[in-house]
């Protein structure tokens, strides 16, 4: 068992931040995903913290004030039924953490009927192994799943009113101009746009640093290239979504501080109302600042669709710094003046 990271977790439900802890409670994994590492390293045979010792230490951190628990095993559902009866057990005690899990597409599939007893119990969140919607590229990471067994995995989840985090590789190597044409259709179909903080999903890309089976078949291939470019890991073979990649990528490098601070004045403002208003969420007042925080969250996407197009035109090399910093710096202007206006609407 291995506690790996103390945050804040923002509990959509309660409309306030709580401390949390990103714990590992299993060792190996029986999947053969080649972007990853473990079961190399861990071995096959997947095995548990045995429950007591995680009972012990889940009520250790509830004195310690923790109110999230963030479990990061993929292969946390092959244990749900022993630790959603812990849960209950805490409960009981009047310990009721919420929680969210990690899980590859297939068992949530899998364990369907758990879903719904799991959401009474307190889960906010799915880290949902998406990974990439195009099939050559999930049969090259050895993912065993279609573009209908994520839609339908996606659906259970938004049907339960669960959020997804979708963890994503949408750059590598060889990445085409059709990839991401298809990974953006991917996206706005599942309602998955602009759900993530930030760019997550926009610079999210393949880590060959590690030792792992793509990363030995592409070193040996001679398709892991450095590159010169300081925003990018490596070359893409295709240019226009190499340059594409450059962009997000600069634009999540300079513009995140900013975008980030926003989001967080958002974010503060929205459990202020939250806090005075009940059923806000519903009211105009509530839908306002919604859409608000929605067009901050856009922004990273809507570059993306702009960068897109023009890589259909021809047109990537009239991109410039000066163009990007322009009317990344307008959009952010933009949020931030629908913010003060609100504020001053409202009188908060
Ligand atoms: S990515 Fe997750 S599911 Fe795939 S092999 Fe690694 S631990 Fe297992």
């Amino acid at each position: 068992m291995e506690l790996i990271k103390e945050d804040s977790f923002f509990d959509y439900l309660n409309e306030s931040f709580v401390d949390s802890v990103r714990l590992r409670i299993s060792k190996g994994c029986n999947n053969s995903c080649t972007f990853c590492s473990i079961p190399d390293e861990e071995g096959r045979e997947v095995s548990f913290t045995p429950i007591p010792q995680l009972e012990d230490l889940l009520s250790l951190l509830w004195e310690q004030g923790v109110r999230h628990l963030e479990f990061v095993d993929d292969n946390f559902l092959q244990y749900v039924e022993s630790v959603s009866r812990l849960l209950i057990t805490l409960d009981r005690r009047g310990q009721q953490f919420a929680f969210s899990f990690s899980s590859p597409v297939k068992l949530i599939l899998k364990n369907q009927k758990h879903l719904i007893s799991l959401r009474q119990q307190g889960l906010r969140c799915v880290n949902l192994k998406v990974i990439n919607s195009n099939q050559d590229v999930l049969y090259r990471y050895g993912m065993k799943m279609t573009a209908a067994d994520q839609h339908y995995a996606i659906q259970i989840l938004q049907a339960l009113r669960c959020q997804i985090q979708p963890e994503y590789i949408l750059f590598e190597p060889l990445t085409t101009i059709d990839h991401l044409h298809n990974d953006l259709v991917f996206l706005e179909k599942n309602k998955l746009l602009g759900i993530t903080p930030f760019t997550d999903i926009l610079t999210s890309c393949l880590d060959l640093e590690k030792e792992t089976p793509i990363g030995f078949e592409y070193r040996s291939r001679k398709l892991y290239l450095p590159s010169s470019d300081p925003y990018i890991p490596y070359q893409i073979m295709d240019e226009r979504a190499q340059t594409i990649y450059h962009w997000l990528a600069y634009f999540s490098q300079e513009f995140g501080p900013q975008w980030k601070e926003i989001e967080q004045l958002l974010l503060d403002l929205r459990i202020t109302v939250a806090n005075q208003k009940s059923n806000w969420i519903v009211t105009n007042m509530g839908q306002e600042l919604m859409y608000i925080i929605y067009d901050l969250r856009l922004a990273p996407y809507d570059l993306f669709k702009a960068l897109l197009s023009c890589a259909d035109e021809g047109d990537l090399d009239s991109i410039t710094t000066e163009s990007i910093n322009f009317q990344s710096n307008q959009r952010l202007q933009w949020v931030k003046d629908q913010y003060w206006s609100y504020r001053k609407y409202y009188r908060i």
